[in-house]
């Protein structure tokens, strides 16, 4: 093994990116420095100048060398060339190693963890695989307040953090590695990751979530991580006393809101049309601080471009309002004004997509957003999907509850469902059925 070298992470408090890029770098038992630059100015402007002016941790540094953020160090380990880089001994590249599961779940947010707790304790001894955002969206909150059995509330990531503890304390294996691809041509599954992995496996609960929504206008790409973000609890107080401003109408957005008047000038919620989605109590919490002056609300409104640069940050955003609502579908429109405001940072609440690329060659049937179409209904085997073995569950299915008590639930019934198929000789009855049929036809 050659030497170690030295290996830096700046991080701040309540981050659950640097906990990733942290996680990360402890399973494979590297030893680094951290930094927290929470409440440390000082440390902040050094992490700033060493990250080539990005305001956002995590910050990884081998040997002095820029690594990034969460994104990037994790594309490095997918790309398999973080162990070059960390000096670790890296696998020969021989004969594929392929191990066998009985149940895979692809996914450790609320309804993987709930799926992996209930297979361990039903002897399905499942691997979780963390994916590309180990925890799900939970870990991206602050105080979960609705989640049954926490009268004070809990912390998202601290929610997490217990299940997993939980679903470890029963034997579930948990991993990182995102699912590239599933063979469901071929019994026991055949399972891809991107890192060039592979699992066999009898049966697989889909559980990977959705990441967030972007808005896919100039400036977005460039200047995320610049001062546009889509987590306001990992970035927000990067942007201390300057003007933010908040993109989307539903609960996230509102949440988003709150959060960061605790450290803005003011900050603005841009919305495309009148009404909120965003439940009641959302919007009350919301319209106490506009009464307060700390919210400001644009309705009407869609961002159309954000100026600045990596090295100055975000420093104006181009609009455009109709009082009917969805300006961008009527610029023509005499009635649409277009103008511009100077803030320091945008924040993008505006939903999420199911992440379920690994799916689309599969007999699984996905909606026209990617959805996974569950079999849903009543009585048992509402998680299974159109290939026998194959469960959907969390918002990976929900696009319409997504909370993470409903998420939870589909969990459970999915380790139910997978241990109903398992135990009934599913493996054993397709050898004789499609998959049997697709093999001879080689
Ligand atoms: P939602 O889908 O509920 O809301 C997304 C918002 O973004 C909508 O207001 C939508 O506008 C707007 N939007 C979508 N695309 C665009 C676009 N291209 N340009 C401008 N605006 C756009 O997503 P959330 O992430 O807010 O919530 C998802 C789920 O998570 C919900 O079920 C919610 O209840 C839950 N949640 C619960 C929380 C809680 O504390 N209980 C906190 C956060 C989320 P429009 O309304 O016009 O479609």
């Amino acid at each position: 093994m050659t030497e170690q070298p030295f290996v830096e992470v700046y991080c701040k408090d309540a981050c659950p990116y640097c906990e990733w890029a942290t996680d990360l770098l402890d399973s494979k038992g590297v030893e680094y420095e951290l930094y927290n630059v929470s409440g440390d100015p000082e440390l902040f402007e050094e992490m700033v100048e060493r990250a080539n002016g990005r305001e956002t941790a995590p910050e990884v540094f081998i040997d002095d060398e820029l690594i990034g953020g969460w994104d990037e160090t994790h594309a490095l380990d997918e790309a398999g060339e973080l162990d070059h880089k960390l000096g670790l001994a890296v696998a020969d590249g021989g004969d594929e190693a392929v191990e066998h599961r009985k149940l895979l779940i692809a996914g450790t947010g609320i309804a993987g963890l709930t799926a992996a707790i209930y297979a361990a304790r039903s002897n399905n001894e499942p691997l979780v695989l963390e994916g590309g955002e180990p925890g799900g969206q939970l870990t991206l909150t602050t105080e979960v307040d609705n989640y049954p059995g926490f009268p004070q509330g809990i912390s998202g990531p601290d929610l997490v953090n217990n299940m997993k503890e939980q679903a470890s304390r029963f034997g579930a294996t948990v991993k990182n590695g995102v699912v590239e691809s599933v063979d469901d041509t071929t019994r026991p599954f055949r399972v891809e990751l991107t890192n060039g992995d592979v699992y066999t496996a009898d049966a697989v609960v889909a559980a990977s979530g959705a990441s967030a929504r972007t808005l896919g206008i100039p400036g977005e790409d460039e200047l995320m991580g610049y001062g546009v973000s889509t987590c306001a609890t990992c970035d927000g107080a990067f942007f201390r006393d300057e003007e933010m401003l908040v993109v989307g109408g539903g609960d996230a957005a509102m949440e988003e809101a709150s959060f960061l008047t605790k450290f803005a000038s003011t900050v603005y919620i841009v919305h495309r049309r009148e009404e909120f989605r965003a439940e009641d109590y959302w919007i009350d919490r919301v319209q106490e601080k506009v009464d307060d002056g700390e919210i400001e609300i644009l309705r009407n409104t869609e961002v159309t471009e954000i100026v600045g640069s990596p090295e100055e940050g975000v420093e104006t955003v181009s609009l455009v309002r109709n009082p009917e609502g969805h300006p961008t579908e009527r610029l023509e429109d005499s009635e649409t004004e277009t103008f511009e405001m100077d803030v320091g940072a945008v924040f993008l609440a505006i939903g999420h997509t199911p992440n379920t690329d690994y799916l689309a060659d599969t007999g699984v049937e996905l909606d026209d957003e990617g959805y996974i179409v569950t079999k849903g209904g009543k009585g048992a085997g509402q998680t299974a999907t159109d290939v026998p073995g194959v469960f959907g569950a969390g918002d990976v299915v929900d696009f319409h509850y997504q909370q993470a008590v409903t998420a939870a639930g589909m969990g459970c019934k999915a380790a139910i469902d997978a241990d109903d198929y398992l135990e009934g000789g599913g493996v054993a009855e397709r050898a004789t059925g499609e998959a049997a049929a697709a093999e001879s036809d080689d």
